[in-house]
């Protein structure tokens, strides 16, 4: 099973993904997800520059020794870019030995650990009359967790909200926050009108929705410690199932702070890429939840590594599944939550009738849960000519600024 052709292909149905396709000798080829969230042509070079012309001529079943050889030749560790790139190369190479054995790529990890995945999904509105009505969307559509994200009296625009969020395309995101265009949109960001705010609306969810149903919800990195573990405290009453991103992730040491004051369920790590990120928040146990995507943490092989890691800690798996994971990238995800013991959740945003055009899926969603079906490896096929009808468009995350124009964390 040797790789004779690598090749990176851009496509952009309803918004833009990256795509490594590996083609071997005995004719299978296997798939892998790239996208870099509104950084996407960095990791294309790389792949193409840099990755692809070392990939040919080598034993496409050499799964360890690839993710190695590509982290240690480099020299220049981690980062975004490269380990987005590993992860794109190390799918492929899973889906291929798939392929090759007969077998869905769970199986080759051990096999079920369960019969499905449970997923949350997005449910957002400027004001509680438009988030009730998006709760009430979720649930009718077989959600069985939810994350609610809501906005700030004063603010006009907030990340999350997906009344805020039109397309170019006119095609409908619950959430979908890059926009086409050639430089970032702007928002606004009020630390203490969201403080003020947030707890209110998490005591009307519950009034309304009842105990049961496991709620979410997203602090996007910004607030300092001890706001988040003002908030955290404030949110115990409403028994979330995690807040997530409290505070920017780079401080580890800023979990500590948070930890000592709530007992609200921590998740972080959607922006990190190596098991070294999580060194010490797993060690000294200041997480419940690890965020990672298998899109950018480095593939199946590391992704499941930082998870073994966690396991020792009781924490589990909370893997960033929004629509710029593209539908390889979640196929992964979903194969390695079946197979892994301590699985948590897993975030899943549906995808546009486009995407799902250009990839087709086997997973299945039901009763709340997914599974990602029992095709020969990851189960996922790229039709290149509907790929082919829809060209790279640049388009941005937005940023935020404070009142007196400072940039805030995003
Ligand atoms: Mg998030």
């Amino acid at each position: 099973m040797i790789i004779e052709q690598a090749e990176v292909i851009v496509t952009s149905p309803d918004r833009n993904f990256v795509t490594l396709r590996l083609t071997t000798d005995d004719g299978l080829s296997g798939l892998g997800d790239a996208t870099l969230n509104g950084r996407e042509l960095a990791v294309v070079a790389y792949l193409r520059e840099h990755v692809v012309p070392l990939l040919l001529g080598r034993d496409a079943h050499r799964i360890e020794d690839t993710w190695q050889f590509l982290y240690r030749s480099a020299y220049w560790r981690r980062g975004p870019v490269t380990m987005a790139a590993i992860a794109a190369v190390d799918m492929a190479l899973w889906d291929l030995k798939g392929k090759a054995a007969g077998m869905p790529v769970y199986q080759l990890l051990g096999g079920a650990s369960r019969t499905g995945l449970l997923a949350y999904g997005h449910a957002s509105g400027r004001d509680l009359p438009e988030l009730f009505d998006s709760i009430r969307a979720h649930l009718e559509q077989g959600y069985r967790a939810v994350r609610v994200q809501t906005g700030v009296p004063g603010l006009k625009s907030i990340y999350g909200i997906a009344s805020n969020a039109t397309h170019q395309a006119g095609v409908r995101y619950d959430h979908e926050p890059a926009q086409r265009g050639a430089r970032p949109h702007e928002e606004d960001w009020d630390t203490r009108a969201y403080l003020r705010h947030v707890p209110s609306v998490f005591e009307a969810v519950r009034g309304e929705f009842g105990p049961e149903l496991p709620l979410l919800h997203d602090a996007h990195h910004r607030l300092t410690p001890i706001q988040a573990a003002q908030l955290g405290k404030s949110l115990e009453p409403y028994d979330l199932f995690w807040l997530e991103d409290a505070t920017p992730a780079e401080n580890q040491e800023a979990l500590r702070l948070v930890r000592q004051h709530t007992t609200t369920p921590l998740a972080i790590g959607e922006i990190f890429n190596t098991v070294w990120d999580y060194q010490q928040i797993i060690r000294e146990q200041l997480i419940d939840y690890v965020r990672s995507a298998v899109t950018h943490t480095g593939g199946i092989t590391h992704l499941r590594r930082v998870l073994d890691y966690a396991a020792q800690y009781q924490i589990k798996s909370g893997m960033h599944g929004p629509t710029d994971i593209s539908p390889v990238g979640m196929a992964a995800a979903l194969h390695l939550g079946l197979a892994i013991h301590n699985f948590g959740i897993q975030e899943y945003m549906k995808h546009g009738t486009r995407t799902d055009a250009v990839f087709q899926q086997s997973f299945t969603w039901k009763d709340g849960h997914l599974h990602p079906g029992d095709r020969p490896g990851l189960g996922v096929d790229l039709d290149t000519d509907e790929a082919g009808k829809y060209p790279y468009e640049q388009a941005y995350l937005p940023y935020n600024r404070l009142a007196d124009g400072t940039v805030h964390d995003w």
